[in-house]
């Protein structure tokens, strides 16, 4: 177990498609660095192994109030989805930005557990927000992607300042 490096971007390792899991024993080390990071982080409600660099299909969501109830996803996939919201969203690979996003309502999702389980997940509140955020980095698409051009570059502007006051 260890606490791993968050990437930001514009690592171009925040764009690479992750990878199926087909060896659930071979990843346990790797959901627990992955859950580690998320707690280690002051308001992380969930994390994608793209974030730290890895390349297998994996996200942990923890949305809960104490922070005590984590949720692994290994290969996870939106089997149903419908309707539209918007909620504004932020990520810890692009930190301190955040924008409205638009989303569907209700997403199913369909995913493992860490024991190589099936489950199902339908949600129309902010687990499916999370969801479909997490999943969009296993598949190298992050949050600013969904807006128009003229947003992002305003926002990547304004990071890239951040990012310099930081050095
Ligand atoms: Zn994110």
């Amino acid at each position: 177990m260890a606490v791993r490096t968050i990437i930001e971007i514009p690592d171009e390792r925040l764009r690479i498609k992750c990878k199926p899991v087909t060896d659930f024993a071979a990843v346990q080390t790797l959901i627990d660095d992955l859950l580690d990071t998320m707690y280690s982080t002051d308001s992380g409600i969930g994390l994608a192994a793209t974030q730290i660099a890895e390349t297998l299909s994996i996200m942990v969501i923890d949305i809960s109030d104490d922070r005590n109830q984590p949720m692994v996803f290994i290969n996870p996939e939106i089997i149903e989805s419908e309707g539209e919201t918007s909620y504004q969203e932020g990520c810890l690979s692009i930190p301190e930005i955040y924008a409205d996003v638009d989303r569907f309502l209700r997403v199913k999702v369909k995913a493992f557990d860490r024991n190589g389980e099936q489950f199902i997940v339908d949600s129309d509140e902010f687990l499916s927000i999370v969801m479909q955020h997490e999943i969009d980095h296993l598949h190298g698409k992050v949050f600013i992607d969904h807006l128009s051009t003229l947003k992002r570059n305003m926002l990547l502007k304004k990071l890239k300042k951040q990012q310099r006051l930081k050095q």
